[in-house]
């Protein structure tokens, strides 16, 4: 199969080429934005065509598209704190980017098209957990931007027919994620022996799974999924910012004199959940545990000091 990976030189984006695409003639488009590296795609290497360029470049589009039999989009800007900082790239490639790649699919015929979208659309929620029904209410500028592609592509699907189905998953974990986000950013730091800073209370609850879990469940969708469809990609770790702390301090051998109070985020969401019924009538099951998976997580960053030290730097 021909596969367009979009993002592919992200956490998840990479991840996806260097484990889920075997037998496949594949093509990344990525703009390498400061969380974009080819370095995540090393171990992939002679497998991928690579092409730098931006999904909001309808020229560009016009030419890698066509000849694909797959398209999966997993670029985006995706970090909420900056988005807080400054929300026009998000809208930009999350939402513009989202509409000019589905006009190229549309234009080329693209047989399916899968869009990687996150729980954070919704809002948030104190009890129980979300369908795929549930209206959409989201809070930062990130996840708007997100809701606003979802949208878009939704919109092909009704308006056009477009053969694109939506993946929403919560927060994930694992090797070659950007040590800005909470998981490698105390990792890293506690490995470098620095405090960690833990936003409010500490009582945020997140969703985590193993980025090889989420790709799992992209790959499953590209296959079974149908047209115009949101499908949730559910955790399998509930907790509470404090607990995943605590996991990470236990891992590196560190105590709480290490975990320094920070104020916390703007409108940080309390609590994302999804139910994903919906996604394991296509046949999809979790196969990484939590504790095994962190474990997995934690050695990665331990081992591989060369691949995050040059991050570490503030980035652009
Ligand atoms: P990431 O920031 O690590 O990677 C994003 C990639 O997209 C980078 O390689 C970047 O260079 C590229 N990119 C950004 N803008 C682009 C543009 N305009 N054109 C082409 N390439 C561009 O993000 P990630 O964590 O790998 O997330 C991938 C996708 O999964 C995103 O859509 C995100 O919203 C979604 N998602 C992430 C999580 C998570 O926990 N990380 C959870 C659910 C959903």
């Amino acid at each position: 199969m021909r596969v367009l990976v979009t993002g592919g030189a992200g956490f998840i984006g990479s991840h996806f080429v260097r484990s889920f695409t075997g037998g496949d003639e594949v093509t990344v488009l990525d703009k390498l934005t400061y969380a974009g590296n080819p370095a995540n795609l090393e171990p992939a290497e002679g497998r991928f065509a690579f092409v730098r360029g931006d999904i909001c470049d309808a020229g560009l589009l016009g030419e890698v598209v066509p000849g694909h039999d797959l398209v999966v989009n997993f670029a985006a800007e995706s970090h909420v704190d900056r988005s807080i900082a400054g929300a026009g790239e998000f809208v930009r490639s999350n939402v513009l980017g989202v509409q000019t790649l589905m006009q190229a699919c549309l234009d080329a015929g693209t047989p399916k098209v899968v869009h990687v979208s996150t729980d954070e659309v919704y809002g948030s929620i104190e009890a129980g957990s979300w369908d795929e029904t549930a209206p959409l209410g989201p809070n930062s500028p990130y996840a708007a931007s997100k809701a606003g592609g979802d949208l878009i592509a939704l919109a092909y699907a009704r308006t056009h027919g477009l053969p694109v189905s939506i993946t929403r998953c919560g927060n994930n974990y694992g090797p070659y994620q950007y040590p800005e986000k909470v998981v490698p950013l105390f990792v890293t730091r506690l490995l470098d022996g620095l405090d960690v800073p833990l936003y409010g209370d500490g009582g945020n609850v997140r969703d985590w799974i193993h980025v090889d879990d989420h790709c799992r469940a992209v790959r499953l969708v590209a296959e079974r999924g149908g047209a115009g469809e949101v499908y949730h990609v559910a955790g399998t770790a509930e907790l509470t910012n404090l607990e995943l702390t605590a996991r990470l301090l236990d891992a590196l051998g560190a105590g709480w004199r290490r975990v320094e109070r920070v104020p916390d985020r703007k409108a940080h969401d309390r609590r994302y959940s999804l139910t994903d019924g919906k996604l394991r009538a296509l046949g999809y099951a979790p196969q990484t545990a939590f504790e095994q998976g962190l474990a997995g997580t934690v050695a990665w960053y331990t081992a591989n000091r060369r691949w995050w030290e040059p991050l570490r730097k503030p980035a652009p």
